[in-house]
């Protein structure tokens, strides 16, 4: 019998599975790395666990302590498994573009929610940054992960996600893609397969069109939990070789495709990077090995991204959906 003490022994090991309808046209092998079969639903979950410990060990967070962080709602909820095993409270942070099923998920674990407009300067003290800030300093015993600047975010994916990605493809990989948010994926896997690889691993990013990692300015965009307006010290610019922009139209389609023709449910973060890979694959050989990590599955993006009407409310084209009962009611 295979039986998990807790639902924190189940983080990490997600599954590879190959592109089959979306590569058409493409040589290269595209493999993607399913993040949502972590229990809370994310690659977050990954980091969650090693920075709660590290806190622990350094004696940031105490007994009774509050864990304080501005996030998009895929780190709280893993923050929120761990401090709910262990007896800590939770208030999270989170701008407001962020969708209501996402907060609704963290306040069913336990966690308080504080909402923040998306639209100020990260200095502004309305912005989420500030105010998980106040919050941090306000409250007795507070401890504020900090993702963003957190160096055990990074490493729990070099410890996890990048041997994971070396062992499950046999050391045949050549190209990994990733969103970039706070970087901390990118930049821990990546340093692990460059590494790992005799450094012949490539490393591409993939970032909201408007977002600083591909030159923007910070200009605003859908897509959740990627791309910033600021250079955070989890991202190390020297893992990471290319990064491919990409418009919030083409992310949000690959995300409807993804689940049409590939049964893969995901938000638009994980479109996103598969355009990318779609891109950086297209002039690849066949025995290119490209492995993309989807951060997180679509629940809960169903109100948004898989929502016609919302789609066009921002002039985004629904999905190729063929023929429906509906147009033949017509
Ligand atoms: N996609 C989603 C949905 C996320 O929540 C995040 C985390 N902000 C990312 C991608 C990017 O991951 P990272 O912060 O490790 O760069």
């Amino acid at each position: 019998m295979k039986i998990a003490d807790t639902i924190l022994d189940l983080i990490g090991n997600t599954p590879l599975v190959r592109l089959n309808k979306v590569t058409e046209g493409i040589g290269a092998t595209v493999l993607v790395k399913l993040e949502y079969f972590n229990p809370g639903g994310s690659a977050k979950d990954r980091i969650a666990t090693r920075i709660i410990d590290a806190a622990e060990r350094d004696g940031l967070l105490l007994p009774g302590g509050t864990i304080v962080e501005p996030t998009s709602g895929n780190t709280g909820v893993g923050l929120a498994l761990v401090a709910q095993q262990r007896g800590y409270r939770c208030v999270f942070v989170l701008p407001d573009k962020v969708g209501e099923d996402k907060r609704n998920v963290l306040t069913a674990y336990g966690a308080e929610v504080v909402v923040t407009p998306t639209s100020v300067a990260p200095d502004d003290p309305a912005s989420y940054y500030s105010v998980s800030d106040r919050l941090a300093r306000e409250i007795p015993g507070a401890f504020k992960p900090n993702q963003y600047a957190n160096p055990n975010g990074p490493l729990s994916h070099y410890e996890s996600t990048g041997p994971e990605i070396w062992r499950d493809t046999d050391g045949t990989v050549t190209h990994f893609v990733a969103g970039v948010g706070t970087g901390g994926t990118i930049t821990g896997t990546g340093r692990y397969l460059r590494e790992v690889s005799g450094d012949t691993v490539r490393i591409i990013g993939a970032d909201p069109e408007g977002s600083v990692y591909s030159g923007g300015t910070g200009r605003p965009y859908l897509v959740e939990g990627v791309g910033e307006d600021f250079w955070p010290a989890a991202y190390d610019p020297a893992v990471v070789h290319e990064v491919i922009a990409v418009s919030d139209a083409d992310s949000f389609a690959m995300t409807r495709r993804l689940a049409l023709e590939e049964g893969i449910l995901v938000g638009g973060s994980s479109g996103m990077a598969v355009v990318a890979a779609l891109r950086a694959a297209a002039t690849l050989p066949a025995d290119a090995v490209v492995v993309v990590l989807l951060p997180d599955g679509g629940r809960g993006y169903l109100g948004k991204i898989f929502n016609d009407k919302w789609m066009r409310s921002y002039g985004f084209s629904n999905a190729p959906a063929g023929h429906t009962v509906a147009d033949l009611l017509e």
